[in-house]
């Protein structure tokens, strides 16, 4: 199976551009959703983050307090990274085992932090979402209601867009609608079943 790694900075469009794909019958694997599903309850990775960080990380019904987990590793970057050491071997294996579960041409996993952690290496294609600065400084404020230098602090600690185009095998440019994401979506979905075959 041909595997496309989806990517780009924080509000470039990603969850837009892999909703298309799922639509069009492509399976997704979203490494969001996945650190999710790692820490629910009687998962392995919960157990160690208890023993990491203390029982305050767990709320009443036994589940993760994200925002307790927060700032824990608000401005540590010892604690960030040990929390990263749980989270990321256990996150790669569930979606390695997603990917085998899946019967179909090609499959997309969308992986914010692809790049950083090296991952663009284990999959077929690097496919790069990608808009211009102030528009995505525009759609970040606007989804998530912070402040201008909240929303540039983000960008700017996420890695560096030259980069990430220059290592891309597609791009797809989302300055436009929505329906002109979709329509790039569907050339693509076309080129990979081609690929596929
Ligand atoms: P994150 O990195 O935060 O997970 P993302 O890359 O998944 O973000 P989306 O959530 O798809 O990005 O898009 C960010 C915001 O911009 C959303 O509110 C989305 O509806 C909006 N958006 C994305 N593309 C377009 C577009 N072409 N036109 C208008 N709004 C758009």
């Amino acid at each position: 199976m041909l595997v496309i790694g989806l990517t780009g900075g924080i509000g470039s469009g990603k969850t837009a551009v892999s909703d298309h794909f799922a639509r069009l019958g492509a399976p997704v694997i979203d490494a969001d959703v996945v650190s999710r599903e790692v820490v629910e309850p009687g998962q392995p990775a919960l157990l160690e983050i208890v023993e990491q960080f203390g029982a305050d990380v767990l709320q009443e019904d036994g589940t993760l307090d994200r925002r307790v987990l927060r700032q824990h590793i608000f401005n540590d970057s010892e604690a960030k990274t040990r929390l990263e050491q749980i989270l990321h071997p256990k996150i790669r294996a569930t979606m390695r085992k997603q990917l085998e579960e899946t019967d179909a041409p090609y499959a997309i996993l969308s992986i914010p932090l692809l790049f950083e952690t090296g991952q663009n290496k284990t999959v077929d294609r690097v496919l790069v979402v990608d808009c211009l600065p102030e528009i995505q400084l525009r759609r970040v404020m606007q989804r998530d209601g912070g402040s201008e230098r909240e929303a540039q602090s983000i960008i700017d600690s996420q890695s560096d867009r030259n980069l990430r185009l220059a290592a891309a095998d597609d791009v797809i440019e989302n300055n436009g609608t929505l329906s002109e994401l979709k329509a790039r979506v569907e050339q693509l979905h076309q080129k990979y079943l081609t690929l596929s075959t």
